[in-house]
C-alpha cells in the first residue's frame, strides 16, 4: 500500500516526509494504522548516525500508537480495530524474553537497528530503493506501519492514543527503571538528574511508588518546576552554586537511588556521590566524554551502578498499569507532551533538537 513516512537520508538534516511502498504483514506482524507517535532522542542519534548504526534510507519512529487494520495468521493477543501502544521487537525465546524481559532480548540489538527484519527483507521501498523499516520493529514516523506484534500492547477505549503513545519508549524507560528496575519502596528516596520525558517519568513513577524524597536536578527552570509538579519533593538547579553542598541540606545522608538521564560526565559523578550506603545509580545514556568512576567511593560505601534498559520492563505488563494510573490522575503524562500535525514533522523535529519542548508527539491521523 501506499503510505507517507518521515525518511531519514544519510547526510540530510532531518527526515523529510515522502510517498513510500509498505508490504504486507507477515504471520508474526500486524498492520496499524498510525494515529501518534513520540519523538524520542533515539531518533534524532539515529538520524545523524550517533550510536548503534542504521542503514539509511531508513524510517525512524519507534513510540508509535495507533489502531489494527491487518493481524498476522500467528498473532494471538490482537484483532482488527483494536487500539495499541507498539513497543520494541523481541524473539520471545531467549531467557531474558521468557522471565519477561524483553528490553535485553539477545536480539534486542539487531531487532531494534537493524533495519530489516530477521530474515533480511524490510517492509518499506520507494521504487526500486530499499528503505530499511522495522526500527525497533515498528518504523512509526508514517501513517501506516508494520510493526512485530509480540510488543504492540492493547489500549483501552476512552484513554487517548496521543497521550500513551510515548509509553512504548520513552516513559517505560523511565516509570520502568525506578519501579522495576530499581525497585524503589515507600519511604524511600530518589535523585533524578535531567527532568526530560524520561526523567519526569521518573518522578512520577518515583512519586506512585511512595518515594518521600524526590530530587529533580536540571540546568532548566521550567522542567524543574514541572518535576516539582509531577511529584518531586525538590529542585536543585544544576547550573548554579555548589551541587552537594545543597543536596546535602535535603539528604546529609545521602539518597537510596539515582537515576541519571543526561551525558556529562559530572553528572556520572554526582550520580554516585548522592549515594547513602548501599545506593545505587540507575543510568540510560551513556557518558558523552570519558568517564573513571571513584571505585573507591564506591567500594567504601557499597555503592553500584546500574545500567537500566527500555525501564527493565515488560510493556505489555507494564503499560497496562501506567495506562490505568493515567485514569486515575496519578501519572498525568500528558503535562510533558506537545502535539505537532505530521505534516509540521519539520518543526517537531527541530523542537526536539533544541530542547524546547519536553515529547513532541506527532498527530498523524484520525482514530
Ligand atoms: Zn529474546
Ligand atoms: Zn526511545
Amino acid at each position: 500500500m501506499r503510505i507517507t513516512a518521515a525518511v531519514s537520508r544519510a547526510g540530510a538534516p532531518a527526515p523529510v516526509l515522502e510517498e513510500l511502498e509498505l508490504s504486507e504483514p507477515r504471520d508474526d506482524e500486524i498492520l496499524v494504522r498510525v494515529v501518534a507517535a513520540g519523538i524520542c532522542h533515539t531518533d534524532l542519534n539515529s538520524h545523524i548516525g550517533l550510536g548503534m548504526p542504521v542503514p539509511k534510507p531508513a524510517v525512524l519512529g519507534h513510540e508509535g500508537a495507533g489502531v489494527v487494520e491487518q493481524v498476522g495468521s500467528a498473532v494471538g493477543h490482537l484483532k482488527v480495530g483494536d487500539r495499541v501502544v507498539i513497543s520494541g521487537g523481541s524473539c520471545g525465546n531467549c531467557p531474558s524474553c521468557l522471565a519477561a524481559k524483553p528490553s535485553y532480548c539477545r536480539e534486542a540489538m539487531p531487532r531494534s537497528f537493524g533495519g530489516r527484519r530477521s530474515d533480511g527483507s524490510t517492509s518499506l521501498s520507494k521504487g526500486d530503493e530499499r528503505v530499511a523499516s522495522h526500527f525497533f520493529a515498528q518504523s512509526s514516523f508514517a501513517t501506516h506501519c508494520v510493526a512485530n506484534a509480540r510488543g504492540a500492547v492493547p489500549i483501552p477505549e476512552g484513554v487517548p492514543l496521543d497521550v500513551v503513545a510515548p509509553m512504548g519508549c520513552g516513559v517505560i524507560t523511565g516509570a520502568g527503571a525506578v519501579i522495576e528496575g530499581l525497585q524503589l519502596r515507600p519511604g524511600q528516596s530518589i535523585v533524578v538528574f535531567g527532568v526530560g520525558g524520561v526523567g519526569l517519568s521518573a518522578v512520577m513513577a518515583a512519586w506512585v511508588a511512595g518515594a518521600t524524597t524526590i530530587v529533580a536536578v536540571d540546568t532548566v527552570a521550567e522542567r524543574n518546576e514541572l518535576a516539582l509538579e509531577l511529584g518531586a519533593t525538590h529542585a536543585i538547579d544544576a547550573g548554579a552554586g555548589d551541587f552537594m553542598e545543597r543536596f546535602r541540606a535535603i539528604l546529609p545522608f545521602g539518597a537510596d537511588f539515582s537515576f541519571n538521564t543526561t551525558t556529562a560526565a559530572s553528572a556520572f559523578d554526582a550520580a554516585v556521590q548522592v549515594l547513602a550506603m548501599q545506593g545505587v545509580a540507575g543510568f540510560v545514556t551513556r557518558p558523552r566524554e570519558p568517564w573513571t568512576p571513584d571505585m573507591m567511593a564506591m567500594l567504601a560505601h557499597g555503592r553500584s551502578v546500574k545500567g537500566i534498559l527500555g525501564g527493565s520492563a515488560s510493556p505489555r505488563l507494564f503499560i497496562p498499569k501506567l495506562v490505568e494510573l493515567w485514569r486515575q490522575g496519578r501519572f498525568p503524562v500528558e503535562k510533558m507532551i506537545a502535539r505537532y500535525d505530521f505534516a509540521d514533522f519539520g518543526k517537531a523535529w527541530h523542537d526536539c533538537e533544541a530542547a524546547s519542548v519536553i515529547k513532541p508527539v506527532l498527530l498523524v491521523g484520525e482514530e
